[in-house]
């Protein structure tokens, strides 16, 4: 296929992630001038029908993708990932409250600790001691957490819930590196959020989608800025938006949509099946997550069985344009994401360069 942007590199970076071609080549455009408005998409007014237009679509789209019916509100919010770490517990978790979580890596044990800011927060599974390379198994939870939180997908360890747990109290998660990229019933959760620079679009705004009804569970009274009352209420035009990042989400979800959920989503396990089936067939490279039932389609982690072997893989994969599969220091080795705009063929590429790297030593 003949590539639109010439010397465009194969990219595995974990976020901000790649893009369509398509998607780019959309946006380059609108920054001259958006539709036939006459001004550029970096020029438009944040109160104007235009962007209230692209709030509206991207809501639709999301409630669309996700199935979602009424019950539910869909809001952007400036911030990205972490803000809603802080969101979740001043919006819900009174002093005197208990919220569950579930250690998975990194990211799950900062969302705690930001509501640690809060209220009382209680580990009650975790997976450090394995250095995360599997889910932890879930006790009972108790009806009497205020919520229970989880990160569906672990960015940096490769871990991810295929399976929501089944329970008891508002269930609340932060889905910023699978959103959209798996199969779930998204009904099931009372929030969920994302930050939008892997499978949404660019960095600096979460989706951030609650259920009516924990609207009035609101557990003290907040600036607007902070509650998620008076985001839905904006319409999530609070304050001056991000109109350019709400933008690359909105030709983001119009792309997944064209190309169809169901066939996003066998194509990432598809991406996933042969990079781990390399992994598990290879004398040299290791999986970090081994039982398969809790590695991740969109972020795989693996180390060379020989470690001074991995400079000598990522300058070859350096030379052949694969760029962003170097591993973040706390597992060392690679990790290569495979969110939604990844195609299949950069995976094939990589996969064929690792058996040939193999060989090779
Ligand atoms: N949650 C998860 C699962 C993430 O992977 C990340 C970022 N990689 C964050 C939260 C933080 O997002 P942000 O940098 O937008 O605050």
């Amino acid at each position: 296929m003949r590539k639109m942007i010439p010397q465009r590199k194969i990219n595995f970076h974990a976020g901000p992630a790649t893009l369509p071609e398509s998607v780019l080549l959309q946006y380059a455009r609108a920054v001259t001038e958006l539709d036939d408005t006459g001004i550029s998409l970096l020029e438009l007014p944040h109160r104007g029908s235009e962007f209230i237009s692209i709030v509206d679509e991207c809501n639709e789209l999301i409630r669309e993708l996700c199935d979602l019916d009424n019950s539910f509100e869909v809001m952007w919010i400036q911030g990205g990932g972490r803000l809603q770490f802080g969101m979740v517990p001043m919006n819900f978790l009174g002093l005197d409250d208990t919220a569950a979580f579930a250690d998975t890596g990194h990211w799950a044990a900062e969302a705690m600790e930001y509501a640690a800011h809060y209220g009382k927060t209680d580990n009650i599974a975790s997976s450090r001691s394995t250095n995360y390379n599997c889910l932890p198994a879930l006790p009972a939870v108790d009806a009497n957490y205020k919520y229970l939180h989880i990160t569906t997908n672990n960015t940096i360890y490769g871990t991810q819930w295929h399976h929501v747990p089944d329970v008891n109290l508002p269930l609340i998660a932060d889905m910023s590196s699978d959103i959209l990229g798996c199969a779930r019933n998204y009904r099931r959760f009372d929030l969920f959020y994302a930050a939008t620079q892997k499978n949404l679009g660019t960095p600096g705004l979460a989706l951030v989608v609650v259920r009516r009804s924990m609207l009035e569970k609101t557990v003290r009274s907040l600036p607007p800025m902070f509650s998620y009352a008076a985001h839905a209420a904006q319409n999530s035009i609070l304050q001056t938006a991000n109109v350019s990042a709400q933008y690359a989400t909105l030709l983001m979800l119009r792309w997944i949509k064209e190309m169809g959920i169901e066939h996003i989503i066998n194509t990432n396990k598809e991406k996933a099946r042969i990079l781990y089936h390399a992994l598990d067939n290879s004398n040299l490279f290791i999986p970090h997550v081994t039982q398969t039932a809790h590695r991740s389609t969109m972020n795989v982690c693996f180390t060379a069985k020989h470690p001074e072997t991995e400079q000598a893989f990522l300058k070859l994969c350096d030379d052949n344009n694969i760029i962003g599969i170097k591993g973040h220091r706390s597992v060392g080795g690679f990790r290569v994401s495979l969110y939604n705009a990844v195609p299949l063929m950069h995976v094939e590429k990589l996969v064929q360069l690792m058996n040939e790297f193999e060989k090779d030593i």
